[in-house]
């Protein structure tokens, strides 16, 4: 059997996943694209066909809210058909066993949730959310729409029968400070794994920093160099998939 550069490596990290050993694990559209969710950058890139400034912005969608909704009704109809891979798998199982253990994802397709990861900390919301609009008082700030496809585009908001939004954040708008204040207690963590983000997306993309700082072991999964991989502990240049997968028997966090 040949063996792959990384899975020389695999040690450093199954001997930290202990059940309690406060682990964080920050994942991007990487660990999807084994379901078949295209990330938004490189070749397969959402980017290539819509520019995130033409859509994923608020300016945008009240531009034109119906091309805003086209692209994110598009866009869960294609999650709704994809299924959770086996780092979703994996990571799930870690979280279901260990209570120390948190996933921070940026992901907004859901995948995580539906392979039964606990306790996620979304970062940038949810294409299975939707708010009002324009906040009208009688609503939540956000709640739970699975309905795929919507029979009329852009879909209105229940309480006003104004516009509907996705719950997701757009750029150019804050993150949600409860997510902020989750995302930045868990950098205080033992081990902390970045995997399948291309760690360009601020403020996400400085927590890695952020735990080595505060003495976490930190590690890159990616098949690709990222602005971060000079900056971490251990780098494994792989598919999520293939290495979580790898990495799972060894593990002590089941
Ligand atoms: P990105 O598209 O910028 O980068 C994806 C990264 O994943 C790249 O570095 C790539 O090398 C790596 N990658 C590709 N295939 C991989 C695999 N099989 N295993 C491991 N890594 C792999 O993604 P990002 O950093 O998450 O971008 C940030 C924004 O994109 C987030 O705000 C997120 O909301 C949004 N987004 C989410 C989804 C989703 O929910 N699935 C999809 C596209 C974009
Ligand atoms: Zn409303």
């Amino acid at each position: 059997m040949t063996l792959m550069p990384w899975e020389r490596e695999l040690a450093p990290i199954a001997e930290r996943l202990r059940v309690g050993a406060r682990t964080t694990v920050l994942t991007g559209a990487g660990v999807s694209t084994g379901s078949g969710v295209p990330p938004f950058r490189g070749d397969e890139g959402l980017w290539r066909r819509y520019r995130p400034e033409t859509l994923a912005t608020p300016a945008a969608c009240q531009r034109d809210p119906g091309l805003g909704w086209d692209w994110y009704d598009w866009r869960r109809q294609l999650v709704a058909g994809c299924e959770p891979n086996r780092a979703h798998a994996v990571l799930a199982a870690w979280t279901r066993h260990d209570p120390t253990m948190r996933l921070i994802t940026q992901n907004v397709d859901g995948l995580h949730e539906r392979a039964g990861s606990e306790r996620v900390i979304r970062f940038h919301g949810s294409l299975w959310e939707v708010g009002c609009w324009d906040r009208c008082p009688s609503s939540p700030a956000r709640w739970s729409d699975l309905t795929v496809p919507f029979p009329v585009l852009p879909p209105t908001c229940r309480y006003c029968g104004g516009l509907l939004r996705p719950g997701v954040v757009w750029f150019g708008e804050g993150i949600d400070p409860t997510v902020l204040a989750d995302s930045e207690a868990a950098t205080a963590c033992e081990l902390f794994l970045t995997i399948g983000t291309s760690a360009l997306v601020y403020p996400a993309a400085g927590l890695v920093a952020r735990a080595r700082e505060r003495g976490a072991f930190t590690v890159e999964i990616n098949p690709d160099e990222t602005p971060v991989s000079d900056h971490v502990d251990l780098v494994l240049r792989g598919t999520a998939e293939a290495i979580l997968d790898a990495i799972e028997p060894h593990s002590a966090a089941r």
